[in-house]
């Protein structure tokens, strides 16, 4: 049995081998047979050649390099999808997914369960808003998916199946957290401390998180759409009510006091129209970025093929 372990890393030029040590120190004490997919998504420092550099001196380390930054849920595709442990484990680069939890993750799975996930019991040292911020996404998710992810993380173990099913999705824009729930399978979760981080930031800023959010949620709710539909029979009702009270004004031949009643009307129309226009337009924008098929991400270096393919 051979455990897969997945690591996306953005610009942590100082935290890879920090992040190697420990994970290959825990890997090694579980006596498993292991690889470690270090996934570059498209850095701008030197974290690749720090990953090349690592893999000389360690056998077990793939490097995958991706031609720009795809994001972080296209790096975990290229994971998965070149993974070929039989279970899988995804975490983060930055060792804010303890790598002291991997050993009970297999032992879990060991006991038959194909899915092992983490869930926060401590969000770590996150500010008021931020914590706040998540909150109210993870509420609208759950309002609007029906998939309750409060807590969750993408610190995961996988069974072989569950990889293989999760390839045959087809969609481009993925939300792993999610896909993950979505694809069903003997499931269960361990509660674990978010560790601080010790060198560089956290990459998410604001706008990433917005566009995560959306895709999160129109990926998996058509429910933004019938609300367009409901918005719009409240407002044909305001204007049956508006529209006879107008003609009332009218024949009394006070018609000049509706003038209010225009100028909200006006601003109630055209402000819904707006609205449902851009709804309707993010998912046409989804569908048109998975109609292109594109693939997800676009491997540029792959440290196993160099050794078979020497024409570059
Ligand atoms: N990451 C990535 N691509 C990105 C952004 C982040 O591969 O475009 C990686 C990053 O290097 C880290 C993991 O995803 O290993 C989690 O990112 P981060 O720690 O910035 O997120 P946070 O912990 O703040 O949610
Ligand atoms: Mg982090």
């Amino acid at each position: 049995m051979t455990i897969s372990v997945i690591i996306p890393f953005y610009n942590e030029r100082l935290q890879i081998p920090l992040t190697l040590d420990s994970v290959s120190a825990v890997l090694e004490e579980t006596g498993e047979t292991f690889e470690i997919l270090a996934i570059d998504d498209g850095s701008e420092d030197e974290s690749v050649e720090v990953m090349i550099e690592e893999a000389k001196s360690r056998p077990y380390l793939r490097v995958l390099s991706l031609s720009r930054n795809f994001g972080k849920e296209a790096a975990l595709c290229a994971g998965l999808d070149e993974a070929k442990g039989d279970a899988v484990i995804v975490m983060d680069g930055d060792l804010q997914h303890p790598p002291s939890y991997i050993p009970e993750m297999i032992r879990l799975w060991r006991e038959g369960y194909m899915v092992v996930e983490g869930v926060k019991s401590f969000r770590g040292k996150e500010s008021r808003f931020s914590k706040g911020k998540a909150n109210f996404f993870y509420k609208l998710f759950a309002r609007f998916s029906g998939y309750n992810l409060t807590n969750a993380s993408d610190f995961k173990l996988l069974d072989r199946q569950v990889v293989d099913e999760w390839t045959k999705l087809r969609e481009r824009d993925t939300f792993f957290r999610a896909l993950s729930a979505w694809l069903g399978f003997k499931r269960t979760t361990f509660p674990f401390e978010v560790a601080e981080r010790t060198t560089g930031d956290s990459k998410w800023g604001g706008l990433k998180l917005i566009k995560l959010s959306i895709n999160a949620i129109t990926s998996f709710s058509a429910r933004p759409i019938y609300a367009i539909a409901m918005v719009g029979m409240i407002l044909l009702l305001l204007f049956f009510i508006l529209g006879i009270q107008t003609l009332v004004t009218y024949f009394l031949g006070r018609s000049i006091v509706g003038f209010t009643t225009v100028i909200l009307l006006q601003l109630l129309i055209g402000g819904g129209t707006l609205f449902s226009l851009g709804l309707i337009g993010i998912y046409i924008g989804r569908i048109f970025d998975e109609v292109k098929d594109r693939p997800r991400y676009i491997i540029s270096y792959d440290s196993q093929a160099e050794s078979k393919d020497t024409g570059g």
